[in-house]
């Protein structure tokens, strides 16, 4: 099973859209790995976990196939992770999609109402689900759990384990320090790959986004409670400027942790 990241930047992208700093500069002159456009990722080719304002181009750099996609799950309302312009797509004559095309969205009360404001679901041949933390959405070939984030107070931001094709994935962004009840949940689950909000660098920040020291903590408690273990892959993404630590710098201060550092484009067979 695939997992494709199509997106592993924070919400400005790097280098920022409009932004003049340092790191952005040197993001620019490296170029590679460093260039990192707004977060999301394709799994098993037809699950996409948010759809971006780079979704698009990125689906055409890296191959992959929008009109296979049947599952849309979004984390939250952010526009780096949420582009509902893009749904009107879906709809004749934009789109000629054939009959048996359904896309099911799952996104908190916020999402899916601003789905319903822009788009016309029926036309557009999505079936809306509005979610909520610990919801277990479940298919014949996959199940989701759908757990609550610190990031934003103002709607249900949601993280997600995607257990399929008998490995179980953790999607773990946008996020701060996990709440007690997404940690007690975790404990139920053995992970074949976490993927961790690494936004801030070196920072010491655990409220709405985490930076290095909080990941390699949050990596050390799921060992701990046997949620993963050497065999399971960490993942750090969802890189902003901010930060300040460029592909090289960040590969040389996480690999100690086991730590792989995502970036676009990254394809992962598990
Ligand atoms: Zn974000
Ligand atoms: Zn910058
Ligand atoms: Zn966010």
């Amino acid at each position: 099973m695939e997992i494709v990241f199509l997106g592993t930047s924070a919400a400005e992208g790097w280098p920022g859209v409009f932004c003049t700093c340092k790191y952005c500069q040197r993001a620019k002159e490296l170029g590679g790995k460093n260039i990192r456009t707004r977060s999301s990722a394709v799994i098993w080719e037809k699950i996409l976990v948010d759809l971006t304002p780079d979704t698009y181009l990125n689906s055409l750099r890296h191959n992959i196939d929008l009109s296979k996609l049947r599952y849309l799950f979004i984390t939250h309302s952010h526009q780096d992770h949420f582009y509902p312009p893009e749904l009107h797509m879906r709809v004749e004559p934009f789109a000629y999609l054939p009959e048996d095309a359904t896309l099911d969205i799952f996104g908190n009360s916020k999402v899916t109402k601003i789905i319903e404001e822009r788009v016309n679901c029926e036309k557009a041949k999505i079936r809306l689900h509005t979610i909520h933390p610990f919801d277990r959405i479940e298919y014949e070939e996959f199940t989701v759990t759908a757990l609550p984030a610190d990031h934003a107070p103002e709607e249900e931001c949601l993280l997600y384990v995607i257990e399929i094709d008998n490995k179980t994935i953790f999607y773990g962004h946008d996020s701060g320090w996990y709440p007690e009840k997404t940690w007690e949940k975790l404990k139920e689950f053995y992970l074949d790959v976490a993927i961790f909000d690494c936004t801030f660098g070196n920072s010491e920040q655990r409220q709405g986004h985490m930076g290095i020291p909080a990941i390699i903590e949050a990596k050390e408690l799921l060992e701990k409670y046997g949620s993963i273990d050497n065999r399971s892959i960490c993942i750090a993404t969802h890189f902003s400027h901010n930060g300040g630590l460029l592909y090289d710098e960040l590969v040389e201060r996480l690999r100690p942790y086991g730590f792989i550092v995502a970036y676009d484009g990254l394809v992962l067979n598990v």
